[in-house]
């Protein structure tokens, strides 16, 4: 038996234990934190991503209780990157502009979660994943991290890829982190899958908090750490803060045009939206929503894709994590929360000086962890989209108290 020592976080290593050698496809958020818990846990990681990591640009990103307090074991705080802690959701009807309710989340996260719920800007929480997987600071050795490698080939037997460009590389397990558009997962059998549109889209757009403050028409609105949302029958709209409570995110969901844009199959972030149409989306919201969507610059546009179920999240020497595996609709933030649930887990079923034929069978435990609690609350995410005449005639009703406490108080 190996002897044993203990690591500066109180974990007991083996001295002598080897590491697995491990392939990550995909460096977006599920494939870093993965590649951050994995190296934390002494095994050998290199990452292959298809881009130049140039586009990360992106929006606001929730991480709720849940997945928050699996950043801050890993070392994450998000209040070192901008994170605003979200106190208050605030609702009004969107015509009138009359409050709804108005929901203490701050007294929730203090006695009912385990941590803040923080909102981040996906490129700031990107760039801090990404020093932590490939920097030399912290535990484990630092991952490799290579780009402008598009995998085209997997083998999941064998744990081993193919680029682009033809160079192959092996290792004794492959995770797939690909995205909603994931190569990876057609490697597990049944999971052949396409990601369909989901029927809505939504423009996305950055404010500087201070232009708003200075609009008498939408001052009121804007209050440090408060989300509001706006939600109509087949529409919404969706506001709150990030860096520093310097911008606000604004999310705008609504049913996809048929013929526009937003209806192609296109899988960037980037597309821009067109600002003449969401005003007429928007036409009949109250003067203050209106008045945001005028302060709008460049609104991208985003079309919600939605997926069949997977039958498994593993094969062989697999396993896929993140919108490869479940993509997610926005409708409750648990995109981001979910990929980095399931990085954790993994990572967590795989303790350094584990065989590499143990690896199958402890991929089991990895999907038993995941399958049932990521597919519920993709489930919740859909139904918290949904219209309301689509509600009705579903008989179904919203119980946000049962899906936020059901989201955010399970630690993985
Ligand atoms: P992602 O974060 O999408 O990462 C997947 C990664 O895999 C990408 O970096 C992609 O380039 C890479 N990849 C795909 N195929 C291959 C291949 N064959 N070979 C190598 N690499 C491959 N969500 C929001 O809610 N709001 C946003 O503003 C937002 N902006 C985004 C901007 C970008 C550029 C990207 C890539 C994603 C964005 N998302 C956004 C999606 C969000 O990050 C994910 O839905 C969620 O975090 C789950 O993470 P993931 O790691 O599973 O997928």
């Amino acid at each position: 038996m190996a002897a044993e020592e203990t690591a500066p976080d109180g974990e007991p290593q083996l001295l002598d234990a080897k590491p697995l050698r491990i392939l990550i496809v995909g460096a977006g958020i599920g494939g870093l934190a993965a590649a951050i818990a994995l190296r934390q846990r002494g095994h050998d990681v290199e990452i292959f991503e298809q881009s130049k990591l140039s586009q990360e640009t992106g929006a606001a990103i929730h991480l709720a209780s849940n997945c928050n307090g699996l950043l801050r074991r890993m070392g994450l705080h998000a209040e070192n990157i901008g994170g605003v802690e979200c106190t208050t959701v605030t609702e009004f009807f969107p015509q009138t502009a009359e409050l709804k309710y108005r929901i203490d989340a701050k007294k929730m996260s203090d006695k009912l979660w385990t941590h803040p719920w923080q909102l981040a800007h996906r490129a700031h929480l990107h760039t801090a994943l990404r020093d932590m997987a490939i920097g030399l600071e912290g535990r484990g050795k630092p991952a490799k991290l290579r780009l402008s490698s598009h995998v085209r080939a997997v083998d999941a037997a064998t744990a081993a890829i193919t680029l682009e460009d033809g160079s192959a590389f092996h290792g004794d397990l492959l995770v797939g982190a690909d995205g909603v558009h994931s190569r990876t997962r057609a490697s597990i059998p049944g999971g052949d899958k396409k990601p369909f549109g989901s029927g809505k889209s939504a423009f996305r757009f950055l404010i500087p908090t201070e232009s708003l403050k200075a609009d008498p028409n939408i001052a009121e609105y804007i209050t440090p750490g408060t989300l509001t949302m706006w939600i109509d029958s087949d529409r919404r709209l969706v506001m709150y803060p990030c860096m520093n409570n310097t911008q606000m995110n604004f999310v705008c969901i609504h049913p996809s045009a048929e013929s526009e844009a937003e209806n192609s199959t296109d899988e960037g972030w980037q597309k821009a939206g067109s600002k003449a149409r969401m005003l007429k989306i928007y036409q009949n919201f109250h003067t203050s929503c209106r008045s945001i969507l005028e302060k709008a610059q460049e609104p991208k546009i985003w079309k919600l894709l939605d997926m069949e179920k997977m039958p498994g999240f593993i094969h062989e020497r697999l396993a896929v994590i993140g919108d490869a595996a479940h993509p997610f609709l926005p409708h409750q933030g648990q995109g981001a929360g979910q990929a980095i649930e399931d990085a954790v887990s993994l990572a967590a079923v795989l303790p350094l000086g584990t065989p590499p034929d143990e690896i199958q069978e402890r991929l089991q435990v990895y999907e038993q962890c995941r399958y049932e609690r990521s597919h519920k609350i993709q489930e919740f995410t859909r139904t918290a989209g949904k219209d309301t005449a689509q509600l009705a005639a579903e008989g179904k009703k919203l119980d946000m108290n049962e899906y936020q406490i059901y989201n955010f108080c399970h630690d993985a």
